[in-house]
């Protein structure tokens, strides 16, 4: 746990026992103090771990802010509440409904992601509905000595939220645009999730950002990013329309959804200049493999204007073996609608070739 600027500290929820993927924010006020984004179900004790040996009590946490409903950051919340039943949970009205009926999240979570690493998420407890609290765009949280103002930026989801401390100019920007992992030197890899991703939301959000006085940028996956708002945007932006451009190439070439998995880490990988010798294992062969997976359905959900996904797709097999095997995603399969190969929004050429 370490104070990145005066009243916050990042918090490694160390997912799946790894250091650098998931962060938590803790914002100590002088009348409150807030938690941004606890983590998976299995990050909390961890968590509540750190506080201590920093001196801080679970009773001292008056707010869980999740900045949107996914299960990696909102999982924790009820181990939370079990521990201080006085925390209230905030999160953007779009998806209090969910974490009030948490078992939802956790079923989406199970249809996107391997059987493996959702095991490493852990059992959620249920959030009782009294403790959580709907978020607008504009709402105010007052910790004291300083305000949080919330700042409702869809796209990744549509709930998700940014938080700008006026007091320290920190945003915190949960998974709007981009996640940059250090270990893979900050390269910026679009944060598409299925089934809601909407990707020009996401853009609109981008530039909604650039009229604030933020002088850190704090992001959950992971860390400071480092760079100053107007870098933030362009850098993303670039990430997203190449991201995109790839996915079309590559659907035009016909190749299957775990083969352009597999293009898009190869990029990346090198994009980091880092031989993937040096890149934590855990991260290199199954993380970034996931992420990418998830990414890339929201993408395909998105340009094929077919959300949610993956219901409404039929799938056809290929009869061929992929590295994911036993996986819950549609690895070895071609992607067909209504009896006809996908088209992508905008384009009207595009079909797979196979
Ligand atoms: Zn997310």
């Amino acid at each position: 746990m370490k104070e990145i600027r005066e009243g916050i500290y990042l918090i490694d929820s160390e997912a799946f026992g790894q250091r650098n993927l998931i962060a938590s924010y803790l914002i100590k006020g002088r009348k409150a103090s807030a938690l941004i984004d606890p983590g998976f179900p299995s990050s909390a004790k961890g968590i509540i771990e750190k506080l201590k040996t920093k001196g801080i009590s679970i009773s001292e946490i008056d707010y869980l802010i999740l900045t949107h409903f996914h299960i990696d950051h909102s999982g924790a919340s009820g181990a939370f509440v079990k521990e201080n039943p006085e925390i209230k949970i905030l999160v953007h009205k779009r998806s209090s409904y969910y974490v009030k009926n948490f078992a939802k999240i956790v079923g989406g979570a199970q249809m996107v992601f391997r059987k493996e690493l959702v095991k490493g998420f852990g059992r959620a407890d249920t959030v009782p509905p009294e403790n959580v609290v709907s978020l607008n765009d504009g709402d105010e949280i007052d910790l004291g000595d300083r305000v949080l103002k919330v700042i409702h930026t869809p796209g990744h989801s549509p709930d998700n939220i940014c938080i700008l401390d006026w007091k320290e100019g920190a945003l915190f920007t949960g998974d709007l645009a981009c996640l940059q992992y250090p270990d893979l030197n900050h390269v910026y890899i679009p944060a598409g999730s299925p089934p809601l991703f909407e990707l020009n939301d996401e853009k609109a959000s981008l530039s909604v950002l650039e009229n604030l006085q933020v002088e850190e940028i704090l992001t959950p996956h992971f860390g400071p990013a480092g760079v100053t708002v107007r870098e933030f945007i362009d850098r993303s932006m670039n990430a997203i329309d190449e991201t995109r451009e790839k996915i079309k190439d590559m659907f035009r070439e016909g190749l299957e959804f775990q083969h352009m998995i597999e293009r898009l880490r190869a990029d990346i990988i090198r994009a980091s200049g880092r031989p993937e010798e040096e890149i934590p294992g855990f991260l290199r062969d199954v993380y970034l493999r996931e992420m990418l997976k998830a990414g890339l359905m929201g993408f395909l959900a998105f340009m094929l204007e077919y959300a949610p996904y993956p219901r409404g797709f039929t799938v056809q097999k290929t009869g061929q073996r992929s590295r994911l095997d036993g996986d819950r995603g549609i690895a070895g399969h071609h992607i067909i609608l209504d009896g006809h190969p996908a088209r992508l929004r905008g384009d009207h050429h595009a079909s797979p070739s196979r």
